[in-house]
């Protein structure tokens, strides 16, 4: 019997030693740190044999491949090791795909937009009666669905870490959405690393499949230029910001109708479309979905209007990328919620948004020295908050009817709030606690 070991067991981990089980294979988990209840029960459940707060070398070693999750970095002395041993280290998704028979595959990448695309383009087949998965970096594992619930076809959202990792993982579209700097921590702090990890996606791809890329995008077509087989690419490129119509090859679909906003939502669409129509689904469905579609919460989330002012949770944007988009989708003066865990970001991209579009800026970080500097000469008003409600009654003092109140923080949340959804979380609970006590 061939062996596995699986190094983590969260969601990718789990998933890929449930499906290794399944397959035949004798399988081995370990995580160096404490394994969540529910993966425990499951483990168990499904007979695995597991360890926790150590790695076993000599069990590791014994594997015939070693299947990493994503939160486990290449440079840490174990994988090393294994590699100098000439044990193959594999990613979840590379083992899912080995695993995955006789289904459409779309893997959707990118520094940021994936989640919104990847929901989009799940939704538009589904509305147009496919049976398809949806999972990867989002909701279930790509293993774990290929175990229990295999279908004909799989939108995956792939983040840099799961590509490391992939061989022959050959996805039959790959939407290569932007390269914008983000985690360069786990690349050496080199950008053409990480680049080189995001272009994973397309490495097989062959001339009956499709890849689409930002054609916008500097660092892509820095890649791409002169060395692309045209028949496998799109570049989605020039659109009008903000018209009335999204324009996808011979088609225009009413765009007004949909609830997504901001011209980055318009270049996600426009890939979720352009995926859709080559799998078949027609122009009039689409429509319908786009119509339909719901995105996952704190990706510029409408929360309420209050005393005139709009409040939006866009507290996802953990990068001065994701921030500018949001910066750039707003038609009424801002007051503008910024900061958090600072990645080494260069706020320069932001100043001429910051100076036509914001008039005071509310910090929401422990450290707040960074954006102070950046901003002081652009914007007239910059004040200090630790916490998100602080933040939010600061933000309301400041704002007047017709402005909008805006949490993107361009920044990660850990020296404040759990993750996230955390952070926004307690900013939508403060701003919808305003409706119910006196203005200032
Ligand atoms: P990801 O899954 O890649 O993190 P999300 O769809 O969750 O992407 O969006 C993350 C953040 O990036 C949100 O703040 C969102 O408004 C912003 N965003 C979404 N699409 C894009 C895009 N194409 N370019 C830049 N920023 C984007």
């Amino acid at each position: 019997m061939k062996k596995v070991a699986i190094l983590g067991a969260g969601e990718s981990g789990t998933g890929a030693a449930v499906l290794a089980q399944q397959s035949g294979w004798d399988v081995w988990v370990s995580d160096r740190g404490t394994i969540a209840a529910p993966y425990r029960q499951e483990l168990d459940h499904c007979r695995i044999q597991w360890e926790q707060n150590r790695h076993t070398r000599e069990r590791i070693f014994a594997a015939d491949v070693v299947v990493k999750s994503p939160g486990i970095p290449d440079q840490i002395p174990l994988i090393q090791d294994l590699l100098t041993a000439g044990i193959p280290v594999i990613s979840e998704i590379e083992f899912a795909f080995r695993h995955t028979t006789e289904a459409t595959v779309i893997g959707i990448t990118g520094s940021n937009g994936k989640t919104t695309t990847t929901k989009l383009l799940y939704h538009l087949l589904d509305t147009a009666g496919y049976s398809v998965n949806i999972g990867g970096n989002i909701g279930k594992s790509y293993a774990r669905l290929v175990a229990q619930q295999a279908r004909p076809y799989y939108v995956l959202e792939i983040s840099s870490f799961q590509l490391d990792g992939t061989v022959d993982f050959h996805p039959q579209i790959a939407i290569l959405l932007n390269i914008t700097p983000d985690h360069l921590d786990r690349y050496d702090y080199q950008m053409e690393k990480y680049i080189q990890s995001k272009l994973r996606i397309a490495k097989n791809l062959e001339q009956r499949d499709c890849k689409l890329y930002n054609g916008d995008d500097a660092n892509i077509s820095a890649q791409l230029a002169g060395r692309e087989r045209p028949f496998a690419t799109i570049a989605i490129q020039g659109d009008p910001f903000d018209g009335q119509y999204l324009e996808v090859g011979p088609y225009r679909f009413d765009w007004t109708k949909c609830g997504l906003k901001g011209a980055h939502n318009r270049f996600n669409a426009r890939c979720a479309i352009e995926a859709a129509l080559r799998l078949g689904v027609e122009p009039a469905v689409i429509q319908t979905g786009l119509e339909s579609f719901v995105n996952a919460p704190h990706r510029l989330e409408w929360v309420a209007r209050i005393a005139g002012v709009d409040y939006l949770n866009d507290s996802k944007a953990t990068n001065v990328d994701a921030t500018y988009f949001a910066l750039a989708a707003q038609d009424q003066t801002v007051v503008w919620i910024l900061g958090g865990t600072d990645k080494g970001n260069d706020y320069a991209p932001l100043f001429e948004l910051a100076e036509q579009k914001v008039k005071a800026i509310v910090c929401l970080g422990l450290d707040n020295r960074k954006i102070r500097t950046a901003f002081a000469e652009r914007v007239a008003t910059i004040v200090e908050t630790q916490s998100a409600e602080a933040a939010v009654h600061r933000a309301r003092e400041l704002a007047n009817p017709g402005e909008v109140v805006l949490l993107s923080p361009a920044c990660a949340s850990f020296d404040l709030f759990a993750h996230y959804e955390d952070r926004g979380n307690q900013f939508k609970r403060a701003v919808l606690n305003l409706r119910d006590q006196p203005g200032p």
